[in-house]
């Protein structure tokens, strides 16, 4: 699995990491939805695709940039002479100068903080989009006020109980509103004007569309579509899974209107009733006549007689699908690691060694020659560590050991480091 790393700060890099996975998880998944919808006609498994494209993508680029980070650069050498004493040496360090690390990708300092920013910008004004047209809906539709009238609310109990729906639902009706439509996950609101044009067969109808839609949480998955689309505006694989989504959803309510209600026709009425009320802006409306439309789709999908009322895809077959989905995509796509933990300015190390030789397991300076020194310095993680190492005039090695300038005693700690420093990078 490729992961590619960008060394940001903070949760600038966060963000961009998430941002960039869920790019790439989203192509992925949204595109492989999008091939299979040109294949796959049945609306129950087409809304199942989108849907697990849709969660499935926000998931694996959330584990993703949860799970992984990006590794810290490893140490550039600005000096590295290393001379040994052979005479006295027992354990020499390498005389040969190990290679220059290959450069990472080379990315503007600058370049995440705009990417974000532009990123940032383009979402608040699509969220702005969308809270402005919610309120123009509703300040068009008006006061929403319960329906009083005890044959509808005897229809409404009469489905709920062949639907096996358990929780209280609420019928309410608004004067200006143009379609019937479900709120939240327990309202079922319609047009006021409308709802008096219906017969009770059709009103059954369209009441029991509606449940469908209150039983499917399609008003939940309506907003969190409209929420992704305005927030991920750069994936434009979005915007074909909110409108097949919606499709879906329509087809997939007819069918269980059918269904609960044993009737196909009083909902095509219905459906005619309600195009005709729709202002001619309306898209029903506008499509009614046309052959193409999604109202005379769904006309020809619910009278035809030959072909079961359409349904959902099985649970099991929908856990399946988001299970290799979701595996698929952590095993095999690419993503963004965040950057590493703590201070990611790369390390600096020096090193010189002349005419020394340390033991067999590099804690310690065994043997220095006249004239012989070891200088080590390393900068790392905003620490500065200096060892220098010369001969005494007893001839044994004296330590002079600084953490940020500071000295400090040459203890076990000083030690490790200093083995692990020569150690590094073969
Ligand atoms: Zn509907």
């Amino acid at each position: 699995m490729p992961v590619v790393t960008f060394a940001l700060g903070h949760w600038v890099g966060w963000a961009v990491a998430w941002l960039a996975t869920w790019l790439l998880h989203g192509t992925l998944l949204l595109g492989a939805a999008w091939i299979a919808s040109l294949v796959v006609r049945s609306p129950g498994a087409r809304d199942a695709l989108w849907k697990t494209a849709l969660a499935g993508s926000l998931a694996t680029a959330t584990i993703f940039v949860a799970t992984k980070h990006g590794v810290a650069p490893p140490a550039a050498e600005i000096t590295r002479r290393v001379l040994v004493d052979r005479a006295h040496a027992q354990a020499p360090l390498r005389t040969a100068l190990p290679p220059l690390p290959a450069p990472g990708p080379v990315v503007p300092p600058w370049a995440p903080e705009i990417a974000l920013a532009v990123w940032l910008a383009g979402a608040l004004a699509g969220l702005a989009r969308l809270e402005a047209g919610r309120r123009r809906y509703w300040r068009a539709a008006g006061d929403r006020h319960a329906i009083a009238d005890a044959e509808a609310a005897d229809t409404l109990r009469r489905l709920r109980a062949a639907a096996r729906v358990k929780r209280t639902i609420y019928l309410t009706a608004a004067d200006g509103l143009e379609a019937p439509v479900a709120i939240g996950s327990a309202e079922i609101c319609l047009p006021a004007a409308a709802l008096a044009a219906l017969t009770s067969a059709q009103r059954e109808s369209v009441i029991a569309h509606e449940l469908g839609h209150l039983v499917r949480r399609d008003p939940l998955w309506k907003v969190g579509m409209e929420i992704a689309a305005a927030v991920l505006w750069f994936q434009p694989l979005l915007r074909v899974a909110r409108s097949q989504m919606a499709e879906s959803a329509e087809l997939l309510c007819d069918g269980f209107a059918v269904r609960v209600t044993g009737r196909r026709r009083p909902l095509v009425e219905a459906l005619g009733v309600l195009a005709a009320a729709f202002r001619p802006r309306g898209v029903a409306a506008a499509g009614f006549g046309d052959r193409g439309s999604p109202l005379v789709r769904r006309a020809s999908r619910v009278l035809d007689a030959t072909r079961a009322p359409a349904r959902p895809l099985p649970a099991i077959l929908r856990g399946a699908l988001a299970a290799a989905a979701l595996a698929g995509t952590l095993a095999f796509s690419p993503g963004v690691a965040p950057p590493p933990p703590g201070d990611v300015r790369p390390a600096i190390r020096r090193l010189e060694a002349v005419g020394v030789a340390l033991n067999a397991g590099r804690t310690d300076v065994a043997r220095i020659a006249p004239g012989g020194f070891l200088r080590l310095d390393e900068n790392r993680d905003g620490r500065r560590r200096e060892l220098s190492v010369t001969r005494g005039a007893d001839g044994r090695a004296l330590y002079d050991y600084r953490e940020n300038g500071a000295p400090q005693p040459f203890d076990a700690p000083a030690r490790r480091w200093m083995t692990a420093s020569l150690a590094a990078r073969r």
